[in-house]
């Protein structure tokens, strides 16, 4: 454990470096923030949000969920209403929007203009001024550089650089159910997943409105839209929680803040929309029972109920065939029974319904690992982690490698993996552990030097690795006041298995010594193997 985690906090330096070092080259000073007019330090230039944003955005967006495609007419409208907004904005983007494929009411915008409404937030709201306040919001945020103000104070430098160099990871996986359980962990996710200030949020709402009112909306809806989420927090719904109100806690102060800003600017006589709106959520009206049963299967999935879960995700495809995420649940939860077989045929369905996410090439290309069909297992398991890196994928990539004997690509895909916190992640180290270990033994062995109660140097050793470690040789030296080594004894090959965090005291052979003579002698362990 303790060498994985040293492993990582090497990484992280390193990350750190390399951010302090592009903070350091694009030092903007002094700039004036776009949408307040307001002087402010700058560190993160333009082309640096302009890049993140256009880096993150297709990944960020299989990792919620994916785009939701069966209904393009909808997506198509939510264009038009942010591209509306976007026009009369204070900032020129490469503004974009997207409809994802998720039940979990959120919206979000990345640095750059990169926006996106799921699914789930739409049927919530009563008309297209409500729509519009929603992406006035999130364009605000884009627009007056609440992600880029972040990176400046350096809570999402790191972790974003640190996961750009790797490949996003993935959290909470679980052995058989890779997708089930599956939760972005890159730069954009936690961008999205990140919590704006109080004066970010009142901003936000603030000029939402006022471009809003630019693009000849009723301001009274940025109004109830508030008051609708108000009310929704105190329902303490968990879906609400974690989708929305986590990145964007709604309170009464919002609610009045934005009747002040209503009063301020005049604006309760512009377009609602309503009919309009009516008109193009049709369609998402239509298919909600076949989402709710989906929602629902993936509720019983999670208590491990995972043949009641399979009935009403095949009731959902039945209601919803051209949806493919109702068909990759199946294929999810077949693999969750332990049949990678029948899972390999929904995947495939839901690749010819949607070759675009990545969920069932993963979910495909384990399946075809378990099956022992690796070529084909290599091929889907790649293009999931072209669309989206994630630790499973890396590490069953890393396994068909190192069957390969391809020892560089299997170690290299291995400690890529390892640093995700999800089971796969610790799967991947012990993986990786076991090809290093016969190179590096001195970083996976912990050592100390004690004296027992005679006075006699004792060797302690603890292993620090995720697995069993054996052949183990020492090497007990003297060094001086610098570290440096003065003499050397002999090197003694220990008959010991350690197991994880195990600890063992080597009796030393030397005579009795005072405490000041012990603190100069170290122990250096020359080998170590895996053991079987
Ligand atoms: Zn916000």
């Amino acid at each position: 454990m303790l060498g994985g985690r040293k492993m990582r906090s090497l990484r992280s330096s390193g990350a750190l470096a390399a951010a302090l070092a592009l903070a350091a080259s694009s030092l903007g000073g002094c700039g004036v923030n776009p949408v307040t007019g307001k002087s402010e330090l700058q560190f993160v230039s333009e082309s640096s949000e302009l890049q993140m944003g256009e880096q993150q955005y297709a990944p960020t967006r299989q990792g919620e969920g994916g785009d939701f495609n069966i209904d393009p007419a909808l997506t198509e409208y939510v264009r038009g209403v942010g591209a509306k907004l976007a026009a009369v904005s204070d900032r020129k983007l490469p503004y974009e929007f997207v409809v994802l494929d998720s039940s979990v009411p959120n919206a979000w915008a990345l640095p750059g203009g990169k926006i996106a409404v799921n699914r789930g937030l739409l049927p919530e709201l009563k008309n297209e001024a409500e729509l519009a306040a929603v992406l006035g919001h999130e364009i605000t945020h884009a627009a007056a550089r609440h992600g880029a103000k972040a990176q400046e104070r350096g809570t999402l430098l790191q972790a974003g650089l640190a996961v750009a160099m790797i490949g996003a990871a993935v959290t909470d996986t679980n052995e058989t159910l890779a997708n089930l359980a599956l939760q972005g962990a890159g730069a954009g996710a936690q961008m999205i997943q990140m919590k704006y200030g109080r004066d970010q949020e009142l901003e936000a709402d603030h000029y939402g409105m006022v471009y809003m009112q630019r693009a000849g909306y009723d301001l009274g809806a940025a109004v109830s839209l508030q008051e609708t989420f108000v009310r929704l927090s105190q329902g303490k719904n968990q879906s609400w929680l974690e989708g929305l109100f986590a990145s964007h806690p709604p309170s009464q102060e919002r609610v009045t803040r934005n009747q002040a800003t209503l009063a301020q600017l005049g604006g309760g006589k512009g377009d609602l929309g309503a009919e309009r709106f009516t008109a193009k959520m049709a369609g998402l009206r239509r298919m909600k029972p076949a989402f709710d049963k989906y929602d629902q299967a993936l509720a019983l999935a999670s208590k491990k109920d995972f043949a009641g879960a399979r009935k009403l995700a095949g009731e959902a495809v039945q209601m919803l065939p051209r949806e493919p995420r109702f068909t990759q649940l199946l294929g999810d939860l077949a693999m969750a029974q332990k049949q990678p077989g029948e899972a390999v045929g929904h995947y495939q369905k839901a690749i010819d319904l949607d070759p675009g996410y990545f969920g069932p090439y993963l979910g495909g290309g384990i399946a075809q690992f378990k099956l022992g069909n690796k070529p084909r297992a290599e091929e889907w398991l790649k293009k999931s982690s072209a669309l989206l890196p994630t630790a499973p994928a890396a590490y069953y990539l890393g396994s068909i490698a190192k069957e390969r004997g391809d020892t560089a690509g299997a170690r290299q895909l291995f400690q890529a993996a390892s640093g995700s916190q999800s089971e796969y992640g610790q799967l991947a180290a012990g993986e990786f552990q076991r090809m290093d270990l016969a190179q590096n033994p001195a970083q996976y062995l912990a050592t100390a030097v004690r004296l027992d109660g005679a006075g006699q140097p004792v060797f302690l050793l603890q292993n620090r690795a995720q697995i069993p470690i054996t052949g183990i040789s020492i090497t007990p030296v003297v060094t001086d006041a610098y570290g440096n080594i003065v003499q050397q004894g002999a090197t003694q090959a220990l008959r010991i298995t350690l197991k994880p965090g195990e600890t063992a005291s080597v009796a030393s052979g030397l005579a009795p010594m005072s405490a000041a003579q012990a603190a100069s002698i170290a122990v250096r362990v020359t080998a170590a193997q895996p053991a079987p």
